[in-house]
């Protein structure tokens, strides 16, 4: 079994080895490369404590975030890696940080302190695959073990369960069932997790392959992170848009909260703190959700939303269609997406720059400056936008003089 490593991986091995020091590819991307996917970053463990390996790589740049648990980042040829003496987690008194990290002598020692068996495995060039938690027979059985007793490991470290949940969702992989019975035992400790982590896992859950069937196999840890779903007791049936949506974040919360609505999926994204930019578009889409939308009023939409908001708000439409069996009124809002996409390539300014009257010109017609102006503005830039008058300066200014006599 062979695995490809780049230059930079092979060279901070050998360096660390010339020092008389072990080092071993570990973690996720062992995982990945078996499973054939693109390794994302490598990780290194080592045998070196961390100041032997600062030595080691004295003269390369260096960032010292997790030094505290054992962790170096060094910069090797613009490649940031990750290289971690070997350790166990020791305690978790608050089932968030372990209460001290201890170095230890093995890399079987590292490995068993990993959380699942296809994340327990190291690599090396010369020596291939170490696997003493059989990682790889779980990886070709589409299976996620914890290593050793799983009540114990999701007691120490409560984000397991989520993260669990989280590659089942990536990976299209089944949970073990005694894994899965103890993810689910022991749910309510992931109260104690702080929320940032929680949302990391759960945008990562969310825009898994699998992320659809993951929740279903164990829908109440998801409550325990979200008891704003809850709002509904049909909320599951979001997860049938899942498979109809692109990997769009803003889409896939939008989806979740389909039966809770826009206010119970505002609470739970602002009590987890996700950026403001992901709570906004989430919920601007599930209160236009339902929206009557036709060509007459396509470009009135792309106006207010933006045309990447409203294109989103389409799709999930029509996944929305295509969940009730409505599958011509889906056809028609694919229809909609291609009008979308020729107005977008068009390059047509739907905001009030693209009017054919300015302020200006309200101005000239003898409207006062103020409140009065902009609302006439908007008015006639819907108008536009609906078809209702051409976007022409004669008409609007007609339509605007009139409005100012009857005022
Ligand atoms: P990804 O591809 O998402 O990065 P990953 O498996 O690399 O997945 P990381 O969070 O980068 O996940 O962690 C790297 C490795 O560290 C994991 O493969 C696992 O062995 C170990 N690990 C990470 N978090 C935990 C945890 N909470 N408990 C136990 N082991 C963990
Ligand atoms: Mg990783």
């Amino acid at each position: 079994m062979r695995i490809h490593l780049p230059d930079y991986v092979l060279e901070a091995i050998r360096r660390l080895e010339n020092r008389g020091h072990e080092a071993y590819v570990v973690g996720g991307c062992v995982r990945d490369s078996l499973l054939g996917r693109k390794a994302l970053d490598f990780d290194l463990a080592t045998s070196a404590l961390p100041e032997m390996t600062r030595e080691a790589f004295a003269g390369y740049p260096t960032i010292d975030t997790g030094i505290k648990h054992g962790t170096l980042t060094v910069l090797i040829d613009h490649h940031p890696l990750e290289i971690t003496t070997y350790r166990t987690d020791g305690t978790y008194s608050d089932a968030r940080h372990p209460d001290q990290v201890t170095f230890v002598r093995s890399i079987r020692e590292d490995l068993a302190r990993r959380d699942f068996t296809c994340n327990a495995m190291a690599y090396h060039p010369d020596t291939g695959l170490y696997d003493p938690f059989s990682g790889q027979k779980d990886l070709k059985n589409k299976l996620l073990r914890a290593v050793g007793t799983p009540e114990k490991r999701f007691r120490e470290d409560a984000l397991r369960i989520l993260r669990g949940l989280r590659f089942s969702g990536q990976l299209g992989f089944d949970i073990e069932p005694l894994t899965l019975k103890a993810m689910v035992s022991i749910k309510g400790r992931l109260n104690l997790v702080a929320v940032e982590r929680i949302a990391k896992e759960v945008n990562l859950l969310l825009l898994g392959d699998y992320a659809d069937q993951a929740l279903r196999k164990a829908p109440e840890i998801l409550l325990c992170v979200l008891p704003e779903l809850a709002e509904s007791g049909s909320w599951q049936t979001g997860l049938d848009l899942f498979s109809h949506l692109k990997k769009d974040l803003p889409q896939r919360w939008a989806a979740l909260f389909l039966e809770p609505g826009a206010d119970a999926a505002q609470a739970a994204l602002n009590r987890i703190k996700q950026p403001r930019a992901l709570c906004e578009e989430s919920v601007l889409l599930l209160n236009h959700l339902g929206d009557d939308i036709e060509t007459g009023n396509l470009r009135l939409l792309i106006s207010r939303l933006g045309y990447q908001t409203a294109q989103k708000l389409l799709q999930l439409t029509r996944a929305v269609f295509l969940l009730k069996g409505q599958a011509d009124k889906a056809s028609g809002m694919e229809r909609l997406e291609k009008e979308l996409t020729c107005l977008r390539e068009e390059g047509i300014d739907l905001s009030l720059k693209g009017l054919s009257v300015t302020g200006r010109d309200l101005l000239d017609l003898g409207y006062p400056e103020g409140e009065q102006l902009g609302q006439a503005l908007s008015r006639l830039l819907e108008l536009a936008l609906t078809g209702q008058i051409p976007n022409q300066r004669e008409d609007l200014l007609k339509k605007a003089a009139l409005w100012l006599k009857n005022n």
